[in-house]
């Protein structure tokens, strides 16, 4: 059994117990609703009177306020009821994060307890034909008349699309060229079902996803009004962003109960497989991949409930919510695809679970921001984070006689910063570096000077061609290095040769 963390409060464990009861007494009624193809309203109706649907939602306003923390805890055992899982964890996702961050407190009093009661589901509308990865390039435009909003254009790949009652939904609000470039061209709104121009166009036959609806919903003219307007005009992609990383953690958290189910599916299998008058599980490769599915399930269900913690205490954990969707998906792939080996052709046919893993991880690795995407997210954030961008310089240490990473001082420090001196420092810098350019602020840091007058120097050496420049796209000198008439200039060939004690063919 999956333990409880002991950072979770009490409630946060007693809910934990609870809902794994509930997924226990219930497992058959959801496995009969996915053989049928059929939307499990009875079920989703079970989980409403529970409370599960309000597990985010504060206690003022109808919820359980249990944080992301408890919204993970909820979510991973409803994901092992299929369909359930999907729809539960769509309507959480489809106004919570964006009404308690953004919302008035009217609108906090009107919408919140409608979450919590999960009497009415909710869809999250931000993909159209034109805008997937690029979400801000929507096309549904929201105009203003009056005291009113008129809607038009086409949302698609909707989960919980025409079963929900409720689409948070983002249009463009400007076609102003300065206001998109600050990505303030997108304002959010709340729809309901029903409004005259809403209606439902197509389902999409997928993959996965087999009982729930995901299609395609066509806005003509729909007007709304301006209380369903969430969060100021042109704030939607900040609404959308602060959904996004709660809406990627719970989409990771889903996969957790399954890998569990799984797991627990792979030592009842293989215990009573018979094979070469062997349990398949006396077979070292069969216990190799079961223990990497554990593995994994362990890695991937302890970071989703990190960056959850990162949540409830009030922190924007952007890469952790990416990397928290990426392993999970890729994880969950991965499970998927060594159980059906495990399990052989038992493994391939619809009876047992872990084919259905397979299929709807290669969703979880689309759905919310593709794995491209999340690691697009991860590369940009940390390449800005100061922890990963220390200064790690190398420097040339005349007691080993080899560059060592090093704080010293330069030994250029303190000269006159004149052509001789810096063609010296940025030459010298080959002995250490040799692939690597230096930095204006490199130079600088070595021989000190001022910005400006190292700048002029560095386009007299580039002039007399000693070195190379290499500018930004605004022209700016960002990195220099020595020619080989530079480096011939400034010392000696014997200066930059360098051998190891027992080499003796010089
Ligand atoms: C089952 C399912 C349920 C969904 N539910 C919802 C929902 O409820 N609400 C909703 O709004 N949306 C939903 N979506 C849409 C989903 O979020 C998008 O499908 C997803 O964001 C990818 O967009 P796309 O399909 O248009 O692919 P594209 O953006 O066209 O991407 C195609 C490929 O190009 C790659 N790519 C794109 N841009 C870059 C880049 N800059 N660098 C590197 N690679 C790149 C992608 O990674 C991908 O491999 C759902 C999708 C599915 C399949």
């Amino acid at each position: 059994m999956s333990e409880e963390f002991f950072w979770w409060n009490d409630e946060q464990k007693a809910i934990y117990k609870d809902v794994r009861q509930f997924v226990e007494d219930n497992f058959e009624e959801a496995e009969e609703y996915f053989w049928n193809t059929k939307f499990p309203w009875p079920l989703v109706k079970k989980v409403a009177k529970k409370g599960y649907f309000g597990v985010g939602v504060p206690k003022e306003y109808g919820g359980l306020e249990l944080g992301a923390t408890g919204s993970c805890i909820v979510a991973a055992q409803l994901g092992r009821l299929y369909a359930v899982g999907h729809v539960f964890t769509v309507s959480m996702l489809a106004g919570l994060e964006q009404l308690l961050r953004f919302g008035t407190e009217e609108q906090k009093e009107s919408w919140l307890p409608k979450i919590a009661s999960g009497k009415e589901l909710g869809a999250l509308c931000i993909t159209e034909p034109f805008a997937g990865s690029d979400a801000a390039n929507v096309f549904t435009s929201a105009v203003k008349d009056g005291d009113e909003w008129i809607l038009n254009g086409k949302k698609r790949f909707i989960t919980g699309a025409g079963v929900s009652d409720r689409y948070f939904i983002y249009a463009k609000t400007s076609d102003d060229k300065a206001i998109r470039k600050q990505y303030g061209h997108i304002t959010s709104f709340m729809v309901e079902k029903g409004r005259p121009g809403f209606s439902l166009e197509k389902i999409n036959p997928l993959i996965g996803f087999d009982n729930v609806p995901n299609g395609y919903i066509d806005f003509d003219h729909v007007r709304i009004p301006d209380i369903n307007r969430i969060g100021a005009v042109g704030n939607g992609w900040n609404v959308m962003m602060a959904g996004l990383n709660f809406e990627r953690l719970i989409g990771a958290a889903v996969f957790s109960g399954l890998f569990e189910d799984v797991i627990n599916l792979l030592f009842h299998f293989t215990k009573r497989r018979v094979q070469f008058r062997k349990t398949t599980n006396q077979f070292p490769g069969i216990q190799e991949k079961i223990a990497e599915i554990i593995t994994k399930a362990k890695v991937s269900r302890l970071f989703s409930y990190h960056c959850a913690k990162l949540i409830d205490n009030g922190g924007e954990p952007m890469v952790e919510a990416s990397i928290a969707k990426m392993i999970n998906t890729e994880y969950a792939r991965d499970i998927g695809l060594k159980a059906i080996q495990v399990l052989g052709g038992d493994g391939l046919t619809k009876f047992l679970p872990a084919e259905r893993i397979l299929r709807e991880a290669k969703i979880g690795e689309i759905v919310a921001g593709t794995t491209e995407v999340q690691k697009m997210i991860i590369y940009r954030f940390c390449a800005m984070l100061p922890s990963y961008n220390k200064p790690m310089r190398l420097k040339w240490n005349d007691k080993v006689n080899a560059p060592i990473i090093s704080k010293k001082e330069s030994q250029f420090k303190g000269m006159d910063v004149t052509e001789e001196n810096v063609l010296k420092v940025i030459s010298h810098d080959y002995k250490v570096n040799p692939g690597l350019y230096m930095t204006p602020d490199d130079v600088r840091e070595d021989i000190g000077g001022g910005r400006s007058e190292l700048r002029k120097i560095f386009e007299q050496l580039e002039e007399q061609k000693l070195i190379v420049i290499h500018r930004d796209r605004s022209g700016k000198t960002a990195l220099v290095k020595a020619t080989y008439e530079g480096l011939q200039k400034a010392f000696p060939k014997e200066y930059y040769q360098w051998f190891p004690a027992w080499y003796e063919n010089r």
